[in-house]
């Protein structure tokens, strides 16, 4: 029942990049993918077995997927609950509709990692402009306000400081239920990613370093350059969301390293993540043949790198940079298939290896 053997279909909700490097992963381990996603010649859909092309509330869709399929799992995690719990009438959904309940909404999110011991950036609940005058006399500034759902790349976040007018950030986020979070001023940020099995099994890829720009993910260096007790904090702390929240799958946990090494934990993705898309040529199981391990009751490949890596993302117009890019022999390209390059849009990436012996260099 827990077993899907090599043969056997994985249904992937959502139909970008993710979902692409999940689907070429599935296919070289010898399983079909059906992808379900709302866009047309996604870069998913272009080498899955099969696309539905329908909306995530269409319940005719899914329950044709549902059939079609020998497992579920996900690329995207704002998918609505109520989709995954229809789909979980029918056929195996990893990771579980609860768990993306809780990492939908930040409130949530930070308020479960909170109970288990590990520290966040302080936060409040805010509704009103009401909660908003009192939570930044509580919080105080530098702070931001971000909406509770469906906030990424820096999306439905205000930034706000003792000079910002109150109402006027408010108004922008047109009543939107939100948190006030303190402003950390970090040294570095960096995530782990770890997957979990159907027999509760974890298994860590190395903290890495990521290095953000106008708030999208712009190079990851694998490792981080941080020390070894704190890079063993980390996965642990990664570890311990994972088997709390009863994952099958696989989670990234975004944190922030602060001045006097303290770890703060961000955002959690539990889904493949753009800072562990170097493990395709740094490790011996990368993140995307990982989960499909994962979400069909393999036991875990080894997560161990055997090279240090940087991965830069390619977005908007630096996609035009491909041919010098390839020019370097060294250089492991990949491009998602997206026809249009608008700003601000991941259309590719390039990772390069480095002995284990050397730093990363950007
Ligand atoms: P998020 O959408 O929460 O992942 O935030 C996107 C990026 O904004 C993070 O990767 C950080 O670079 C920055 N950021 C978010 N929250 C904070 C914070 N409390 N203090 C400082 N920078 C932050």
């Amino acid at each position: 029942m827990t077993t899907i053997a090599p043969g056997g279909t994985i249904g992937i909700l959502g139909d970008g990049q993710l979902g692409r490097m999940m689907a070429i992963a599935a296919a070289e381990m010898g399983y079909f993918v059906h992808v379900f996603g709302p866009d047309e010649m996604s870069p998913a859909a272009q080498v899955s077995h099969r696309a539905t092309i329908a909306s995530y509330g269409d319940k005719g869709a899914l329950e044709a997927f549902a059939k079609s399929v020998d497992v579920v799992t996900l690329e995207f995690e704002n998918i609505p609950t109520d989709t995954l719990d229809y789909l979980a009438r029918h056929v195996p959904v990893r990771p579980h509709a609860k768990l993306l309940e809780i990492t939908q909404d930040r409130l949530l999110e930070k308020t479960f990692v909170n109970k288990l011991g590990i520290s966040t950036a302080p936060f409040t609940n805010v509704q009103s402009i009401g909660d908003l005058v009192k939570a930044v006399s509580q919080i105080r500034t530098p702070a931001i306000l971000k909406t509770r759902r469906l906030g990424y790349d820096g999306k439905g976040q205000v930034k706000i400081t003792g000079a910002s007018d109150l109402d006027a950030v408010w108004a922008e986020m047109k009543d939107a239920p939100s948190i006030l979070e303190g402003f950390v001023n970090f040294r570095l940020e960096i995530s782990v990613i770890v997957a979990r099995s159907v027999t509760g099994e974890i298994a860590a890829y190395c903290p890495v370093e990521n290095r953000h720009k106008n708030h999208i993910l712009d190079v990851t260096l694998a490792p981080a350059d941080i020390p070894p007790h704190l890079a063993d904090r980390a996965v642990e702390i990664a570890g311990k969301i994972a088997a709390k929240l009863d994952l099958v799958g696989l989670i990234a946990v975004e944190m922030f390293v602060t001045r006097d090494n303290q770890i703060l934990v961000n955002e959690l993705a539990p889904r493949p993540h753009n800072s562990g898309h170097w493990t395709i040529e740094g490790c011996a199981s990368s993140q995307f043949r990982q989960i499909i391990r994962a979400v069909c009751g393999l036991p875990l490949g080894d997560p161990a790198r055997h090279s240090n890596a940087m991965m830069r993302n390619l977005i908007g117009d630096q996609i035009d940079g491909w041919e010098k890019l390839l020019a370097d022999p060294a250089n492991s390209l990949h491009l998602y298939g997206k026809r249009e390059a608008r700003p601000g849009r991941k259309m590719g990436h390039v990772t390069k290896l480095f002995p284990l012996k050397e730093k990363p260099k950007a």
